[in-house]
């Protein structure tokens, strides 16, 4: 047993933060984790791989630690997990390509050579014959004022498209050198999947992708590892293209590649259909499983609806696990480092949370996330289902990868200056005498490539907290040549192993300065938001958005033209009994665009009866008598607040999830009037 001390009372009562003098925490403890690191890394968690025992018994492992330090389970079912369904999908040597001109013979490509192709929709089989466009970035921002489609209809057809996005040394355009997610490979997938292409080529060029075929080749060419899918569209070919295969392929037309990327600076650009047609056969093989994401909370003090939000920590608890293909004794992948140390500290900051008493005001919660490696999948699908959480997350801090090896006097948090708690991290991070580093290499898009961003891409402010290069009692040549040293020969290989000397009071230092931080944001009374014209901002107000999102209800049909969607109130009566479910309603359109009637499909009464209220007083542009079918799912998160209101979110077209939470027992009208 430990006694608890006071909690680095001078840090935060310098920092101004209200609190209790009488909180009390238990003192993070870098031998803990150390054990932890030790542990997570030794050869019997066998590299936890996604899908693979070791990973598994990682989870469990870090479960079992939430239950022993108090934490209450956040997962289903009262259980401290959240079930990850995915699927592995494996492009066989049978897949064909062919770029078929109007006029003369097709032309195949070599696989894995010309290009790489992988099959979203999982599916053994998917045949593609469908026209070329070429959309130049591919890209719609109306933050940016840009629109490389203007209004082109992608359906059924195939996108060609540069990686990256339009030059700029503007920070006001694009963020300047700054890579924003539009220039992401992963946003060129979605988007045109969005727009309805079957299959989109994405022309690699090593200056615009900052490196080189071979890294597509070797991360395209065996199984890649896809969230089950969900209805969000997908490609039967997201594939890359050598820069001299797309060269030839717009010769085909007639076009010269430097001309079209040229041409794709401009905001006048507009899609350019060939006279080439992509003739794929595309076989994969499919593996189902599940992962997990493992949640636990600390359960906040506040009587009104803070108590409903809370602080969230994300670390990954996955890496690569065994491949038996390599040499006997060198198989496994050890991520001591990545990301051992983060499930380190994360463990620390649960175990300390759960001592501190009081409780702050909001809640907090902790997620040990699975699959990051495989592209961000654990916490895609933990941002994708906030539904499933017993609390709104307001706040995301990610820990990945943190050397311990000294006392950082430097801390990355890239992203957090685009948030409104932006000037708390600065007085935080002076207080614990760590100076802000700016992002060395913006133009690479870091901020994509971890757990965050799958929280901040949802409209949850998120920044991962990490140690910059400068440690007390070395120089800044030592912590570059430490950093050059790990990349070279130790990061995603199986040399990322446990080192006896490390020294974990670093990772405690930054333990600590995340402590701080939260709570100071689950005491302050204000809303964190991302600033004004931010990429997340409007995915912010989305999320806790009120009003119903008509546009995105309705996208993809052009004959419902919304003018008012009046909002849904859940029923009082159905929250204070915790009555929850699937509604579907049928509206048919008079010619001047008012509801005519609606008529219940399915679903509980009291929850039908509040859709079709709402849905009768929506309006749409006139036109032709016209029906539609809209299902509402009514979810009720987590903890019973008394102060609650409803939001929306949509899950796809015609489809809206109303959530609210359930009433505190005994404080409502509704019960008062029962007795
Ligand atoms: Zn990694």
């Amino acid at each position: 047993m430990r006694r608890p001390v006071l909690l680095f009372c001078c840090v935060v009562l310098a920092g101004g933060i209200l609190l209790a003098e009488k909180t009390r925490a238990p003192k993070i403890d870098p031998q803990r984790m150390r054990d932890t690191v030790k542990y997570l890394s030794s050869d019997e968690l066998e590299g936890r791989g996604t899908g693979q025992k070791g990973g598994d018994a990682a989870a469990n492992w870090i479960a079992d630690q939430f239950k022993a330090y108090g934490l209450k389970p956040a997962g289903a079912n009262g259980s401290y997990f959240q079930d990850v369904p995915m699927v592995g999908v494996r492009s066989l040597p049978a897949t064909t390509f062919a770029f078929a001109p109007a006029n003369g013979a097709p032309v195949e490509l070599k696989n894995l050579d010309d290009y790489v192709t992988s099959n979203e929709t999982q599916t053994e089989s998917a045949d593609v014959d469908a026209p070329i466009v070429f959309v130049g970035y591919g890209i719609t921002s109306p933050e940016n004022k840009w629109d490389d489609y203007k209004g082109y209809d992608l359906r059924g057809k195939v996108a060609l498209l540069f990686v990256s996005e339009p030059e700029s040394n503007d920070p006001n355009f694009f963020k300047g050198k700054a890579l924003t997610y539009n220039g992401r490979w992963t946003y060129k997938f979605e988007e045109t999947a969005r727009r309805g292409a079957v299959a989109t080529l994405v022309i690699h060029r090593t200056d615009l992708a900052s490196y080189p075929w071979e890294v597509v080749r070797n991360s395209w060419g065996g199984e890649r590892s896809y969230l089950k899918l969900d209805g969000t569209p997908k490609l039967e070919a997201a594939s890359w293209i050598q820069l001299e295969v797309a060269r030839k392929l717009v010769a085909m037309g007639g076009l010269n590649l430097d001309d079209l990327y040229k041409q794709s600076q401009s905001r006048d650009f507009k899609p350019i259909e060939l006279p080439v047609h992509l003739r794929a056969h595309v076989v994969s093989s499919i593996r189902p499983f599940a992962s997990r994401n493992v949640l636990a909370m600390v359960e906040g003090s506040a009587a009104d609806h803070r108590r409903a939000e809370a602080i969230l920590y994300t670390a990954h608890y996955d890496h690569f696990g065994i491949d038996p293909a390599r040499a006997k004794g060198d198989q496994i992948y050890h991520g001591a480092v990545d990301n051992g140390t983060g499930c380190g500290i994360l463990l620390e900051l649960a175990r300390v949370w759960a001592g501190t008493k009081p409780a702050p005001p909001r809640s907090i919660l902790f997620a040990a996330v699975t699959a990051e490696e495989q592209g961000l999948l654990g916490s895609e699908y933990l941002g994708k289902h906030l539904e499933q959480l017993p609390v709104q997350p307001i706040l995301d801090l990610n820990y990945d990868a943190l050397a311990p090896i000294g006392i950082p006097e430097e801390v990355e948090v890239s992203g957090a200056e685009r948030t409104t708690f932006y000037p708390e991290v600065e007085k935080i991070a002076k207080e614990f005498n760590l100076a802000i580093k700016p992002d060395a290499h913006p133009e690479a898009g870091h901020y994509y490539r971890s757990d965050h961003f799958s929280l901040g891409r949802v409209g949850i402010p998120a920044f991962s907290i990490s140690e910059g290069l400068k440690f007390k009692g070395h120089d800044l040549t030592w912590g570059e040549a430490q950093s050059k040293d790990y990349v070279e020969h130790h990061y995603h290989k199986p040399a990322d192993a446990f080192v006896e000397s490390w020294d974990f009071t670093g990772d405690a230092k930054l333990a600590s300065f995340g402590y701080a931080l939260a709570q100071a944001a689950a005491t302050q009374t204000g809303e964190i938001k991302w600033l004004p014209g931010d990429e997340f901002e409007k995915a912010q107000r989305k999320l806790t958005s009120s009003e119903i999102d008509a546009p995105a209800l309705f996208a993809g049909q052009p004959d419902l033209l919304p003018i008012h969607t009046e909002a849904i109130v859940y029923p009082p009566l159905a929250r204070q009994t915790q009555i929850t479910g699937t509604v579907r309603v049928r509206a048919s359109l008079s010619d001047d665009g008012s509801v005519g009637r609606c008529d219940a499909l399915s679903g509980h009464p009291l929850l039908l009866q509040a859709a079709l209220d709402a849905v009768r007083k929506w309006r749409f542009h006139a036109g032709a008598v016209r029906q539609f079918e809209m299902k509402f799912d009514f979810v009720l998160t987590g903890l019973s607040v008394s102060e609650a209101r409803t939001t929306f979110q949509v899950v796809e077209p015609l489809h809206v999830r109303v959530l609210d939470h359930p009433n505190a027992v005994g404080t409502t009208f509704y019960s008062a009037s029962n007795h």
